[in-house]
């Protein structure tokens, strides 16, 4: 069943437009990636959807289990089952990991119980008490993500959460990123720069370019197509 749907979506900011007629659906249970150069539209994309530091959308409809998203506001696309983590990963750097969790937790109506964070990501339950902004690049991915979780998602949107990591931690957050789709059947749209990683655990794959999706492609021709993979993401 599709979950979210992009159709005909045309955004930009004062400076100009962004993107032009923009196509993209996803299906429950999916883990899908969005792929393309530095500038394509990734991010305003994933801004579009969730109504973050608004582009202007001047046409299109995004909609999610019916819902047409560009008529709600940041906080009611949270409760309707969308959770965000931007490029940043934004954490509170004095708060622990645990508290963290907690007002992520308390911003929502029906979170998750907050334990079980510390299941699903092991990693933190050791270094629940540091302060985030003791933590690593990689553990402070893995709060900005489980912050993300707690508020009972159904779709997760990550933007480029391996950048700037060692690859021995990419591999972790690839892997917590595949047991919340595993386990706790929360469906992700991820943007990444970094095609090896995307190519680990999406399923699919779109390519902008100029801000124009330029192929939809599973994740066994993005690997088999080096021409592909060259003309659109110099990889
Ligand atoms: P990157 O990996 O560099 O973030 P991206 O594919 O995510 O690339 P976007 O961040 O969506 O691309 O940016 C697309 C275009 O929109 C770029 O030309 C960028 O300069 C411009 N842009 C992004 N944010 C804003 C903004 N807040 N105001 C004006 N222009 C913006």
């Amino acid at each position: 069943m599709t979950l979210l749907a992009i159709d005909g979506l045309e955004a930009g900011y004062e400076t100009g437009q962004v993107l032009f007629d923009v196509d993209l659906e996803i299906a429950e249970g999916e883990i899908v990636s969005l792929l393309g150069r530095n500038g394509a539209g990734k991010t305003t994309t994933m801004r579009s959807i969730v109504g973050a530091d608004m582009p202007h959308v001047s046409a299109g409809t995004i909609t999610f289990r019916e819902q047409n998203l560009l008529e709600r506001r940041s906080h009611e696309i949270a409760e309707l089952g969308l959770s965000y983590v931007p490029e940043a990963r934004r954490c509170f750097p004095r708060l622990t990991v645990t508290e963290n969790i907690h007002v992520a937790a308390t911003a929502v109506n029906d979170p998750l119980p907050e334990s079980d964070m510390f299941e699903v990501f092991p990693e933190l339950d050791e270094i629940r008490d540091r302060q985030a902004k003791n933590l690593s690049g990689g553990q402070q991915q893995m709060v900005a993500i489980a912050r993300a979780l707690v508020a009972n998602p159904d779709l997760m949107l990550l933007d480029e959460p391996c950048e700037g990591l060692a690859p021995m931690i990419v591999r972790q957050v690839e892997s917590a990123i595949q047991r919340i789709n595993d386990e706790r059947d929360v469906t992700v749209l991820m943007v990444e720069q970094n095609v090896a990683a995307a190519m680990a655990i999406a399923d699919r794959h779109y390519i902008l370019e100029e801000g124009h999706l330029v192929d939809e492609v599973t994740t066994e021709r993005l690997r088999a197509d080096d021409e592909l993979r060259q003309a659109y993401l110099g990889v």
